[in-house]
Protein backbone atom coordinates (compact mmCIF):
# COMPACT_ATOMS: atom_id res chain seq x y z
CA UNK A 1 0.00 0.00 0.00
CA UNK A 2 1.25 3.47 -0.93
CA UNK A 3 1.88 5.82 2.33
CA UNK A 4 -0.10 9.08 2.45
CA UNK A 5 2.20 11.99 2.25
CA UNK A 6 1.78 13.97 5.06
CA UNK A 7 -0.35 17.09 4.55
CA UNK A 8 1.07 20.28 7.16
CA UNK A 9 -0.99 23.31 8.18
CA UNK A 10 -0.15 25.74 9.60
CA UNK A 11 -2.14 29.10 11.02
CA UNK A 12 -2.21 30.61 7.40
CA UNK A 13 -1.60 27.69 4.69
CA UNK A 14 -1.40 24.11 4.37
CA UNK A 15 1.20 22.74 2.68
CA UNK A 16 0.63 19.39 0.56
CA UNK A 17 3.51 16.97 -0.56
CA UNK A 18 3.56 16.26 -4.44
CA UNK A 19 5.97 13.60 -5.95
CA UNK A 20 9.02 14.58 -7.07
CA UNK A 21 10.75 16.97 -4.79
CA UNK A 22 7.85 19.39 -5.15
CA UNK A 23 4.93 20.47 -2.60
CA UNK A 24 1.40 22.71 -2.88
CA UNK A 25 1.48 25.68 -0.64
CA UNK A 26 -2.32 26.72 -0.10
CA UNK A 27 -3.05 29.88 1.36
CA UNK A 28 -6.13 30.36 3.81
CA UNK A 29 -8.44 33.11 4.35
CA UNK A 30 -7.18 33.02 7.74
CA UNK A 31 -5.86 35.32 9.61
CA UNK A 32 -3.42 35.63 13.19
CA UNK A 33 -1.74 37.97 14.88
CA UNK A 34 0.54 38.38 18.33
CA UNK A 35 1.43 34.68 18.33
CA UNK A 36 -1.45 33.44 17.41
CA UNK A 37 -3.40 34.98 20.12
CA UNK A 38 -5.68 37.04 17.74
CA UNK A 39 -7.76 35.39 15.32
CA UNK A 40 -9.97 36.35 12.14
CA UNK A 41 -11.15 35.01 8.66
CA UNK A 42 -10.75 37.19 5.72
CA UNK A 43 -12.57 35.54 2.24
CA UNK A 44 -10.12 36.29 -0.06
CA UNK A 45 -7.26 37.07 1.77
CA UNK A 46 -5.90 33.37 0.63
CA UNK A 47 -6.24 34.35 -3.16
CA UNK A 48 -4.22 37.69 -2.61
CA UNK A 49 -1.07 35.96 -1.33
CA UNK A 50 -0.95 33.26 -2.79
CA UNK A 51 -1.35 36.03 -5.98
CA UNK A 52 1.04 38.38 -4.51
CA UNK A 53 3.83 35.82 -3.58
CA UNK A 54 3.70 34.59 -7.29
CA UNK A 55 4.52 38.06 -8.68
CA UNK A 56 6.95 38.72 -6.39
CA UNK A 57 8.92 35.68 -6.34
CA UNK A 58 8.17 35.99 -10.25
CA UNK A 59 10.30 39.68 -9.65
CA UNK A 60 13.53 38.09 -8.04
CA UNK A 61 13.30 35.03 -9.95
CA UNK A 62 13.86 37.36 -13.19
CA UNK A 63 16.60 39.50 -11.11
CA UNK A 64 18.54 36.34 -10.24
CA UNK A 65 17.25 35.45 -6.88
CA UNK A 66 16.73 31.54 -6.31
CA UNK A 67 13.35 31.01 -4.63
CA UNK A 68 11.38 27.96 -4.32
CA UNK A 69 8.21 29.09 -6.75
CA UNK A 70 7.61 27.10 -9.65
CA UNK A 71 4.40 28.04 -10.57
CA UNK A 72 0.58 28.98 -9.34
CA UNK A 73 -1.83 26.01 -9.13
CA UNK A 74 -5.01 27.41 -9.15
CA UNK A 75 -6.73 30.14 -6.67
CA UNK A 76 -5.02 30.28 -3.36
CA UNK A 77 -2.67 27.76 -4.57
CA UNK A 78 1.43 28.18 -5.88
CA UNK A 79 3.67 24.89 -6.72
CA UNK A 80 7.14 25.53 -5.44
CA UNK A 81 10.02 23.11 -4.76
CA UNK A 82 10.57 20.97 -1.55
CA UNK A 83 13.18 22.56 0.85
CA UNK A 84 14.22 21.57 3.94
CA UNK A 85 13.37 24.74 5.89
CA UNK A 86 15.58 26.37 8.87
CA UNK A 87 13.79 27.75 11.98
CA UNK A 88 14.37 31.00 11.47
CA UNK A 89 13.03 34.04 10.24
CA UNK A 90 14.95 36.51 9.05
CA UNK A 91 13.89 40.18 9.37
CA UNK A 92 14.85 43.50 6.88
CA UNK A 93 14.26 46.42 7.90
CA UNK A 94 14.45 50.30 6.26
CA UNK A 95 12.35 52.47 8.52
CA UNK A 96 11.62 51.67 12.20
CA UNK A 97 8.07 50.09 13.04
CA UNK A 98 6.81 47.32 14.89
CA UNK A 99 8.85 45.73 17.31
CA UNK A 100 11.61 47.72 16.66
CA UNK A 101 10.33 51.01 17.65
CA UNK A 102 9.96 48.89 21.18
CA UNK A 103 13.08 47.95 21.45
CA UNK A 104 15.28 51.13 21.06
CA UNK A 105 14.23 55.12 21.41
CA UNK A 106 13.40 55.60 17.62
CA UNK A 107 10.42 57.05 16.48
CA UNK A 108 8.34 55.43 14.03
CA UNK A 109 8.62 56.14 10.46
CA UNK A 110 12.05 57.33 10.62
CA UNK A 111 14.29 56.29 7.35
CA UNK A 112 17.60 53.76 8.83
CA UNK A 113 20.33 54.92 7.30
CA UNK A 114 21.22 51.35 6.09
CA UNK A 115 19.47 48.30 6.32
CA UNK A 116 19.09 46.32 9.49
CA UNK A 117 18.65 42.59 9.43
CA UNK A 118 17.65 40.88 12.36
CA UNK A 119 16.89 36.66 12.73
CA UNK A 120 14.65 35.29 15.15
CA UNK A 121 14.50 31.31 15.84
CA UNK A 122 10.60 30.29 14.61
CA UNK A 123 8.81 29.10 17.39
CA UNK A 124 5.26 30.31 18.69
CA UNK A 125 5.88 29.14 21.81
CA UNK A 126 8.77 30.43 23.02
CA UNK A 127 6.99 33.98 21.27
CA UNK A 128 9.69 33.62 18.28
CA UNK A 129 12.52 35.42 19.84
CA UNK A 130 15.55 37.46 18.40
CA UNK A 131 18.67 35.53 17.98
CA UNK A 132 21.96 35.86 17.09
CA UNK A 133 25.10 34.25 15.25
CA UNK A 134 25.93 32.81 18.16
CA UNK A 135 22.39 31.42 19.12
CA UNK A 136 21.93 29.85 15.15
CA UNK A 137 25.49 28.48 15.57
CA UNK A 138 23.93 26.36 18.81
CA UNK A 139 21.52 25.33 16.64
CA UNK A 140 23.69 23.64 14.25
CA UNK A 141 23.26 26.19 11.30
CA UNK A 142 26.88 27.36 10.80
CA UNK A 143 27.84 30.97 10.06
CA UNK A 144 28.42 30.34 6.27
CA UNK A 145 24.90 29.72 6.05
CA UNK A 146 23.61 32.53 8.37
CA UNK A 147 25.71 35.12 6.28
CA UNK A 148 24.07 33.70 2.59
CA UNK A 149 20.90 33.79 3.94
CA UNK A 150 21.59 37.82 5.27
CA UNK A 151 23.20 38.70 1.72
CA UNK A 152 20.18 36.95 -0.40
CA UNK A 153 17.83 38.84 2.28
CA UNK A 154 19.64 42.22 1.24
CA UNK A 155 19.33 41.72 -2.68
CA UNK A 156 15.80 40.97 -2.24
CA UNK A 157 15.39 44.13 -0.03
CA UNK A 158 17.36 46.01 -2.72
CA UNK A 159 15.00 44.69 -5.77
CA UNK A 160 12.21 45.11 -3.73
CA UNK A 161 12.37 48.33 -2.60
CA UNK A 162 12.67 49.65 -5.66
CA UNK A 163 10.17 47.39 -7.24
CA UNK A 164 7.29 48.58 -5.08
CA UNK A 165 9.35 52.48 -4.71
CA UNK A 166 8.07 52.67 -8.43
CA UNK A 167 4.33 51.74 -7.34
CA UNK A 168 4.00 54.54 -5.04
CA UNK A 169 4.85 52.07 -1.89
CA UNK A 170 7.38 52.07 0.75
CA UNK A 171 8.68 48.99 1.70
CA UNK A 172 9.01 49.25 5.41
CA UNK A 173 10.31 45.92 6.56
CA UNK A 174 9.62 42.19 5.83
CA UNK A 175 10.27 38.50 7.15
CA UNK A 176 11.87 35.83 5.17
CA UNK A 177 12.28 32.00 5.64
CA UNK A 178 14.96 30.26 3.74
CA UNK A 179 15.68 26.04 2.93
CA UNK A 180 17.91 23.85 1.37
CA UNK A 181 16.77 22.10 -1.54
CA UNK A 182 17.63 18.35 -2.69
CA UNK A 183 21.09 20.53 -3.97
CA UNK A 184 22.07 21.16 -0.93
CA UNK A 185 21.56 25.03 -2.27
CA UNK A 186 20.33 27.77 0.03
CA UNK A 187 17.00 29.09 -1.69
CA UNK A 188 14.00 31.42 -0.61
CA UNK A 189 11.08 29.50 0.52
CA UNK A 190 7.94 30.85 2.55
CA UNK A 191 5.41 33.48 0.91
CA UNK A 192 6.11 37.07 0.51
CA UNK A 193 3.16 39.18 0.97
CA UNK A 194 1.25 41.60 3.01
CA UNK A 195 0.89 39.28 6.04
CA UNK A 196 4.93 38.72 6.24
CA UNK A 197 5.92 42.96 5.27
CA UNK A 198 4.63 46.04 5.67
CA UNK A 199 3.98 47.92 3.31
CA UNK A 200 2.99 52.15 3.32
CA UNK A 201 1.30 53.94 0.79
CA UNK A 202 4.08 56.89 -0.02
CA UNK A 203 2.07 59.59 -0.12
CA UNK A 204 -0.29 58.78 2.99
CA UNK A 205 1.72 56.82 5.06
CA UNK A 206 -1.58 54.11 4.91
CA UNK A 207 -1.11 50.95 5.81
CA UNK A 208 -1.05 48.07 3.00
CA UNK A 209 -0.92 45.11 5.18
CA UNK A 210 -1.50 42.78 7.73
CA UNK A 211 -0.97 45.76 10.44
CA UNK A 212 -4.52 47.08 9.07
CA UNK A 213 -5.66 43.61 10.97
CA UNK A 214 -3.03 43.62 13.84
CA UNK A 215 -3.94 47.24 14.74
CA UNK A 216 -7.75 47.73 13.57
CA UNK A 217 -7.02 49.81 10.62
CA UNK A 218 -9.71 49.25 8.76
CA UNK A 219 -10.38 46.70 5.92
CA UNK A 220 -8.06 44.13 5.61
CA UNK A 221 -9.16 42.79 1.73
CA UNK A 222 -9.59 47.03 0.19
CA UNK A 223 -6.16 47.05 1.50
CA UNK A 224 -4.64 44.03 -0.14
CA UNK A 225 -6.64 44.87 -2.98
CA UNK A 226 -5.24 48.15 -3.27
CA UNK A 227 -1.87 46.63 -3.33
CA UNK A 228 -2.53 43.94 -5.45
CA UNK A 229 -3.86 46.75 -8.23
CA UNK A 230 -0.50 48.60 -7.45
CA UNK A 231 1.64 45.98 -8.23
CA UNK A 232 -0.32 44.24 -11.50
CA UNK A 233 -2.45 47.19 -12.92
CA UNK A 234 -5.54 44.58 -12.52
CA UNK A 235 -8.75 45.66 -10.46
P1 LIG B 1 8.07 43.07 13.80
O1 LIG B 1 9.30 42.44 14.41
O2 LIG B 1 8.19 44.55 13.69
O3 LIG B 1 6.81 42.62 14.48
O4 LIG B 1 7.96 42.48 12.31
C1 LIG B 1 8.87 42.87 11.30
C2 LIG B 1 8.37 42.39 9.95
O5 LIG B 1 8.44 40.97 9.87
C3 LIG B 1 6.92 42.75 9.64
O6 LIG B 1 6.80 43.05 8.26
C4 LIG B 1 6.13 41.48 9.98
O7 LIG B 1 5.00 41.34 9.14
C5 LIG B 1 7.16 40.39 9.69
N1 LIG B 1 7.07 39.30 10.67
C6 LIG B 1 7.83 39.12 11.77
N2 LIG B 1 7.49 37.99 12.42
C7 LIG B 1 6.47 37.45 11.73
C8 LIG B 1 5.67 36.26 11.91
O8 LIG B 1 5.84 35.46 12.85
N3 LIG B 1 4.70 36.05 10.97
C9 LIG B 1 4.50 36.90 9.93
N4 LIG B 1 3.52 36.62 9.05
N5 LIG B 1 5.24 38.01 9.72
C10 LIG B 1 6.22 38.29 10.62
Amino acid sequence: MVKPMQVYEGKAKKIIPLDGGKVIMEFKDNATAFDGKKKAQFKGKGWFNAQISATLFGVLEERGVKTHFIGVAGDNRLIVEKLDMYPLEVVVRNVVAGSLKKRLPLEEGTKLPEPIIELYYKDDSKGDPMINHYHAKILGISEGEIREMERIALKVNEILREYFAERGIILVDFKLEFGKNGRGEIVLGDEISPDTCRFWDARTRKSLDKDVFRFDRGDLISAYEELYKRLTGEA
